[in-house]
């Protein structure tokens, strides 16, 4: 048997090398893989030579046998967290620095103060029951779903928390194909209510119908009474119901609709107890992206 060392005298864990060009010193890249993005562990981390490998390590601390996981797992942690949480394939490279560095070259101020508002948020975060949520809202292609990913990002990586996004439309889809197949839909409910942190994009899509109403009802509910952490995107203005008519093809842009005609007083009137809104404002990303003389 080999002896127990103290653990000053154990080698260092492996790390990811900081002038790698790939993962810039952080240990992982993320990669758009057909429909998702896909983070793996960069090939600059080395084997490691702290647990050789088995990701767990026994050492003497303090004179006592301790046992417990290698620091060298960190990042294949997070990256099986980052992979759980199903972010689509085309927001592979949305990051805060990203969504800042567009802002900045376009001369975006909104957006500059979007991004500035979820940092503060991000460092305001705090793990557990009641860690208070953020709602981003704006016009379409403002650059909301890029912010939200941006935040899964930082929550997963930084803080190793366990999220889920969810696109609305494909809930409602992936609920509907279970109920044809004879499926209950408890355990897909059961998994958005319980996950320590729901990101649902686009809030307040589709076509509402009584069932759909139901189903955002559940979801924000269920998260609501166990004071769960969601985030969200909306292209409707933050208001309780208004009865305007629904919006058409001609007014994507200006929907008279606020979120509350969307979802309910109810789910809206959760959501705000449950999240701080912030406005992404600015031009379509798409328009600046297409450059000057569009
Ligand atoms: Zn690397
Ligand atoms: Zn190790």
């Amino acid at each position: 048997m080999t002896p127990v060392l103290p653990i000053e005298q154990l080698p260092a864990a492996a790390a990811a090398d900081r002038a790698c060009p790939h993962c810039k010193g952080e240990g992982y890249v993320v990669e758009a893989q057909a429909e998702l993005a896909v983070a793996r562990v960069c090939a600059c981390v080395p084997a490691c030579a702290r647990c050789g490998g088995l990701g767990q390590i026994t050492a003497l601390v303090d004179g006592q046998v301790r046992s417990g996981r290698c620091a060298c797992q960190r990042v294949p942690d997070r990256v099986a967290r980052f992979n759980i949480a199903r972010v689509p394939g085309r927001y592979a490279e949305a990051t805060l620095a990203t969504f800042m560095k567009g802002a900045m070259e376009w001369n975006e101020q909104k957006k500059q103060q979007a991004a500035a508002a979820a940092m503060t948020w991000l460092k305001g975060w705090r793990p557990g029951e009641g860690a208070r949520g953020l709602v981003l809202h704006g016009l379409v292609g403002r650059g909301k779903t890029h912010l939200l990913i941006a935040l899964i990002r930082e929550l997963v990586f930084r803080h190793a928390v366990t999220v889920r996004f969810l696109e609305f439309s494909r809930l409602l889809a992936t609920l509907r194909e279970g109920y044809s197949e004879g499926r209950s839909d408890s355990p897909i409910l059961r998994e958005l209510a319980t996950v320590e942190v729901l990101a649902i994009d686009e809030l307040g899509k589709g076509r509402l119908t009584d069932w759909e109403l139901q189903v955002i009802d559940d979801v924000v509910s269920r998260r609501y009474n166990s004071s769960a952490c969601t985030l969200g995107t909306t292209n409707f203005r933050p208001g309780v119901a208004t009865g305007a008519a629904p919006p058409n093809a001609a007014m994507v842009d200006q929907t008279p609709q606020t979120l509350g005609d969307r979802v309910g007083d109810r789910v809206y009137s959760r959501l705000r107890e449950m999240a701080d809104f912030v406005e992404v404002g600015g031009a379509d990303c798409r328009e600046l992206l297409r450059g000057p003389g569009r």
